[in-house]
């Protein structure tokens, strides 16, 4: 663990440099494990050129000592900000990089007042995707984490195939499908259980209700699972009894453009070229606007991070990066289908983590 604290290291302090930023103050909580292994839920990194700092209150710094060996442990109190400006005190930063996107209005007022009333000479500058452009590209050991959560949703999948009858309803089904992942190893769920009958299924992230599941009709059910801290992503849309041609074509046409994308996107192109190899099939097939959503999305420790894969996505797909491959129609009054796929970049190309049949 400590080797990879330390190369994670390296890469933002290069990061930094190359943005001129003397130091980042790091608060938001998947940012802080991944730079540090402290997976407390609550404290600071101050990170400079020489320093690494776990700033964290009396509950966690025992617990701090010994996840985060690479750093020095500071003890704060969290009704006030009194020990910001001591934090800094040794450093000489200039610039110091903070979440603008993490961190509240409130907390960042009380953090530049602070500063102000000490007299320090330090600005904070917001940062934003410093880390996460980092955490968009997996070591081994994380694809092994993933790898794992997603095998628990293949089998939950497979189990809830078995399982799943007409008359029961979305929120027994989803309830299932829980206790199945939960038992098999998911710490945690990631997300909460989709499942979308009916016409519950043309919304895309619909909650589970008491809708009771009828023949011949679409079945949307989107899970994951939970790691070591890593996420899965799974969605399949199944059918009850004998598919209508409505189903037969919608479901064809979305597989034809996930499989399409599975088989053309490599290395080297954005998210918005990922994107276009399905929403093209999509669109020939006269569906172009029923596909209301991005392709896909990074799964890491966050279940939705970089990178982005969609209509606006000027990032770049490279080796090493983890992300879902999951085209959807959504016809409102009828219903919807989406198949999703967790896939890994690697040598240029994609292999699909998943393996719950199609
Ligand atoms: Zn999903
Ligand atoms: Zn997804």
């Amino acid at each position: 663990m400590s080797l990879n604290i330390a190369n994670r290291l390296k890469k933002l302090r290069r990061s930094l440099a190359e943005k001129e930023i003397g130091g980042i103050f790091i608060s938001q909580a998947e940012n802080r494990y991944y730079l540090s292994g402290f997976d407390g839920s609550a404290g600071y990194l101050l990170i400079t050129p020489q320093n690494a700092v776990l700033a964290t209150d009396f509950r966690y710094l025992e617990q701090a000592k010994v996840q985060a060996p690479d750093y020095q442990v500071f003890r704060i109190t969290n009704n006030t900000v009194d020990w910001f400006p001591r934090l800094l005190a040794e450093a000489d930063l200039g610039r110091l990089g903070f979440e603008a996107k993490d961190i509240t209005f409130a907390f960042y007022r009380q953090l530049s007042d602070i500063l102000d009333k000490a007299g320090s000479r330090h600005q904070l500058v917001p940062v934003d995707g410093l880390v996460e452009s980092l955490r968009a590209i997996k070591e081994p050991d994380e694809i092994e984490l993933i790898t794992r959560a997603a095998e628990i949703t293949d089998s939950a999948l497979a189990y809830i195939e078995d399982t799943i009858h007409i008359g029961m309803t979305e929120k027994e089904v989803a309830w299932e499908i829980e206790k199945f992942l939960r038992e098999h190893g998911s710490q945690s769920l990631p997300f909460d259980v989709i499942v979308a009958s009916g016409t519950n299924s043309a919304l895309p992230h619909a909650k589970p209700s008491q809708r009771q599941i009828n023949a011949a009709e679409a079945v949307v059910i989107d899970i994951g699972a939970r790691v070591g801290g890593y996420g899965s992503d799974l969605t399949r849309t199944i059918c009850l009894g004998t598919p209508d041609d409505t189903f037969k074509k919608i479901y064809d046409t979305v597989l034809e453009a996930q499989l399409t994308a599975l088989a053309l996107i490599k290395a080297g192109i954005s998210g918005e070229e990922a994107d276009s190899l399905a929403r093209a099939v999509i669109e020939k097939a006269g569906y172009g606007q029923a596909f209301g959503h991005a392709l896909g999305h990074g799964v890491g420790l966050v279940t939705h991070e970089q990178p982005h894969l969609g209509p606006t996505s000027t990032e770049l797909l490279v080796s090493g990066m983890v992300f879902t491959v999951e085209p959807g129609i959504y016809l409102p009054g009828w219903g919807g289908v989406r198949i999703e796929d967790l896939v890994v970049m690697e040598n240029g190309k994609i292999r699909v983590v998943s393996k719950a049949r199609k």
